[in-house]
């Protein structure tokens, strides 16, 4: 296999170029992040690996800006921080997997051989409906294949939405899951953000977002009934 290890820790670095060349993979190493993501984007391979804490640019950029240029090549973080929030944000920014340092070799190697199979641990899934698409790790948003332009909070009401398409969700629960509950905001702050985002959501026919008088939204496809 190709293997791009990305790993600023010198003697971690030489390690595992050491340990994967003698399992007869070609390795190329970066020790600076900014510099493994233009190699990664630049040329093809099999597996990353990708250590989490680097210098120019973290693992969980690298692994989001390469899923947001399409680029789909397994990912294997490496952290020391068992942290079940990194593991969880490295994840949904597109690694396929993880390990715990320090880790065994055997083990690192299995793992590697189950990333590269498209291994245990999912993608976030896209979101689907009608010809409205969003996709939680690149956190690309597309109606017909053109690609909408959103806030990061008309983004969130976006995705909850479409989380719950088919049902209704209400006012109160779109103002605490998007907002917050210390928030000022009122539900005339909602129909705004609403209205906006419907501008740019609901564009062409069929309209998905319906309101539910006197309780809230609704994303549906009209067609899938
Ligand atoms: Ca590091």
């Amino acid at each position: 296999m190709q293997i791009l290890v990305v790993e600023d820790e010198r003697r971690m670095a030489e390690l595992l170029e050491k340990t994967l060349q003698e399992e007869g993979h070609q390795v190329i190493v970066a020790r600076d992040g900014r510099e493994g993501f233009e190699i990664a984007r630049n040329s093809p391979f099999d597996v990353i690996v990708l250590d989490l804490m680097l210098p120019g640019m973290d693992g969980f950029s690298i692994a989001r800006k390469l899923r947001a240029c399409r680029n789909q090549t397994p990912v294997l973080m490496l952290t020391a921080r068992d942290a079940p929030a990194d593991i969880v944000r490295g994840l949904d920014a597109g690694a396929d997997d993880y390990l715990t340092k320090p880790f065994s070799i055997e083990i690192l190697l299995a793992r590697l051989r189950a990333v590269s199979r498209r291994g245990a641990i999912p993608r976030p899934v896209n979101l689907e409906v009608a010809d409205l698409k969003l996709d939680p790790a690149s956190r690309r948003v597309t109606r017909a294949g053109k690609e909408l332009s959103l806030t990061p909070r008309e983004y969130r009401l976006l995705e909850l939405l479409m989380r719950n398409a088919g049902r209704a969700v209400g006012r109160d629960k779109i103002l605490e899951s998007v907002w917050g509950f210390a928030s000022e905001v009122n539900e005339n702050t909602l129909e705004v953000f609403m209205r906006l985002l419907r501008g740019k959501v609901d564009q062409r026919e069929p309209k998905l977002i319906q309101t539910v008088r006197g309780f809230g939204y609704m994303l549906r496809d009209p067609a899938a009934d």
